[in-house]
């Protein structure tokens, strides 16, 4: 009985120890593949907004992504958060 014993607190460490290594093999292999995920939609987005961005109607520069406005005259202005605040002072509509 006592070998008995032994045998199975001895195979039960094994199988412990076997699930511990294949839970760091599963941690470790998913960690590079996510890290290199993160990596590729970095840069996917960096390239997606250095193509789409626009330049601010006020101060003519790229300066993040627009808000567009309705002037009084009918005409559409895309202004940057930085020009946003003035087209606020001036009343204006955003669209
Ligand atoms: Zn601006």
């Amino acid at each position: 009985m006592r070998y008995a014993a032994i045998l199975i607190v001895l195979l039960f460490v094994v199988v412990v120890y076997w699930l511990f290594s294949r839970r760091h093999k599963r941690a470790g292999s998913p960690k590079t593949a996510t890290a290199s995920n993160v990596i590729s939609m970095d840069r996917h987005r960096k390239a997606k907004q250095s193509s789409t961005e626009q330049l601010c109607s006020s101060c003519k520069k790229r300066n993040g992504k627009l808000i567009f406005y309705a002037q009084d005259n009918g005409s559409v202005v895309g202004l940057c958060k930085d020009c946003k605040t003035k087209a606020q002072k001036k009343d204006m509509l955003p669209l």
